[in-house]
This record gives C-alpha cells, sequence and structure tokens, in this order.
C-alpha cells in the first residue's frame, strides 16, 4: 500500500503542476547531490531572436534558404529562423530530402542544390573555415549555411536565461546541491549562461550521445537529477538518479523522465526536492 502522507503529498504536487510519474525517483530526490540542466528551454527561454544574418556570397538569399529548410524541424533554433522569415514576408522555397543531423543541424536539398545548416562544432571537425569576428557574434548562438563544402551565410541568434533560472540555482546552492550544465551550443554561448547563473559546472557542444556518458560520470560522485526538455535529452533522464521533465517538452522527454514538471519554472526542481524531504521526513 502507499502510505498515505506519500498519496497527499503527490496529488497535493500534481494540483502544483509537479507530475510525480516514478514514486521511488521522488523518494529520491530528496538525495539528490548535483542538478544536471539542459541549457535551451530548460535554463533560458528557448525563444530564440534572429540578430544578425550575415551572407559571404552574393545572390545566396541565406535566410530564405535556411527557413525554407528549417520549417521542417522542431528545434527552437529552427522555429526562429523560420518566425524571422515569416516575419520579413520571406516566401519559402519548395525543399527536398530533409535530414536532421542530430545535434549538429540539419541538410536538405533547395533548387536541386545541398546545403547544410549547421554548428560551429560541424564546421571545425568538417574542417570548413569561417571568418566572422568574434565581436560581431559575441556571446552569441550561431548557426552556418553550407553550400557543398562552403560556408555561404551564418545567422547569430540570441536567447534569454529565464529570470526564474537565476533563483533556482542559488536556492540549490545553498541546499548544498551542486548545479550543472550540459548544452550542444558553444562554449562561449555555454559560458556566458554559467556565469550569470553561477553554475558550479558546465558542459558545452556536447552531442546527443553523450550527454547520457556524462551524467553517467558524475554518479561516480554524486546521486544526480537531470532537467531537460528535448528529443536529445532522453537518454540522459533515464540514465540519472532522478530524471526531472521540464515545461511541454518533447514526448519522448516526458515519457521517459521520473517527474514532470509542467510549468516550465526551473525553481520547481527546487519545490519537488523540498516536497520529498517533507514527506519522508514525515514517515520517519
Ligand atoms: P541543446 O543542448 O542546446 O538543446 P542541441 O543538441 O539540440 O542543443 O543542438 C546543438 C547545436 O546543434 C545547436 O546549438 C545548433 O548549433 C545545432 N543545431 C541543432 N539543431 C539545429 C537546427 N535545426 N538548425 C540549425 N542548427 C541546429
Ligand atoms: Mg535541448
Amino acid at each position: 500500500a502507499i502510505p498515505l502522507v506519500v498519496a497527499v503529498s503527490t496529488s497535493l504536487a500534481a494540483k502544483n503542476g509537479l507530475l510525480i510519474r516514478n514514486r521511488q525517483a521522488f523518494e529520491r530526490v530528496k538525495e539528490v547531490e548535483a542538478v544536471v540542466f539542459d541549457k535551451t528551454g530548460t535554463l533560458t527561454e528557448g525563444k530564440f531572436g534572429v540578430a544578425d544574418v550575415f551572407t559571404f556570397s552574393k545572390n545566396e538569399d541565406v535566410l530564405r534558404i535556411a527557413a525554407s529548410i528549417e520549417v521542417n524541424s522542431e528545434h527552437p533554433i529552427a522555429r526562429s529562423i523560420v518566425e524571422e522569415a515569416k516575419k520579413r514576408g520571406i516566401e519559402l522555397l519548395k525543399v527536398e530530402e530533409f535530414k536532421a543531423i542530430p545535434g549538429k543541424g540539419v541538410e536538405a536539398k533547395v533548387n536541386g542544390e545541398f546545403y547544410r545548416i549547421v554548428s560551429p562544432g560541424y564546421l571545425k571537425e568538417a574542417g570548413i573555415d569561417v571568418d566572422i569576428p568574434e565581436e560581431a557574434i559575441k556571446g552569441k548562438t550561431v548557426v552556418y549555411l553550407v553550400k557543398d563544402s562552403k560556408v555561404i551565410g551564418a545567422i547569430a541568434l540570441a536567447d534569454k536565461v529565464k529570470p526564474e533560472s537565476k533563483e533556482a540555482i542559488q536556492k540549490l546552492k545553498d541546499m548544498g546541491i551542486k548545479c550543472m550544465m550540459l548544452t550542444g551550443d558553444s562554449r562561449v554561448v555555454a559560458e556566458k549562461v554559467a556565469e550569470e547563473l553561477g553554475l558550479d559546472e558546465f558542459f558545452a557542444e556536447v552531442l546527443p550521445h553523450e550527454k547520457a556518458e556524462i551524467i553517467k560520470r558524475l554518479q561516480e560522485k554524486f546521486v544526480v537529477a537531470m532537467v531537460g526538455d528535448g528529443i536529445n535529452d532522453a537518454p540522459a533522464l533515464a540514465q540519472a538518479d532522478v530524471g526531472i521533465a521540464i515545461g511541454a517538452g518533447t514526448d519522448v522527454a516526458i515519457e521517459t523522465a521520473d517527474i514532470i514538471l509542467v510549468r516550465s519554472d526551473p525553481r520547481d526542481v527546487v519545490r519537488i526536492i523540498e516536497l520529498s524531504k517533507k514527506t519522508y521526513r514525515k514517515m520517519l
């Protein structure tokens, strides 16, 4: 039987948007020693604004091509690019053979030409050079439009840290819990967010399959909770001692998580830990 106090807490939690799918995880969350947050959409709003569009090749309509491809992707970066094109009244082109490159970008054919929209890490790996002055993009998320093996454009996007993130991190740190961040985004962007929030540690340019590996490594030292919202977060959520999906999230993240925080508020991580402590203290 479920102890009454646990049943009461569970339903009280649910009324406040904290859905407990796994009761053992709810008990375990009071012992968490490190919380690892995904960046985009978890600590940040995940709503990028297009700050700049760079064109390196004449006669290439960078935003039109990018938006035409990104309309097929659900990534927050993709949504922002499409939105910007709409705002500017740009009509989209027909796209063929669209494919996602997980954690790195997307690719497709437009007008018979092969394009990719990719991360800085992808360019580095592929040995493709690009010269955008660091000042022009300082601290922004940048994706590159590549045609064959040539960078023909770039889009700089800016996201904002959620106002609630700072308070959540501070409270967790006050409770003696280490706060960390995992992201596929560049080191520069990650560093800026980590500094702004006072995170203990961060891991940048992490590929989807590496997220779970990092959690596993941290588990050698800590009881670890992972908080994320994306498709790529599901393996890390599953690996963690407590997997927490936040916000609207993706179906995959929600199905994998032990606890779902319905509101997109990182302070709910603090609330669920406090509730777990109160609940299981009463039982002793
Ligand atoms: P995060 O950990 O921040 O959620 P992802 O693993 O989803 O990041 O993506 C990592 C990086 O891959 C992004 O910062 C971006 O550079 C690139 N990327 C992923 N999806 C797309 C896309 N649809 N269009 C352009 N770039 C993308
Ligand atoms: Mg993500």
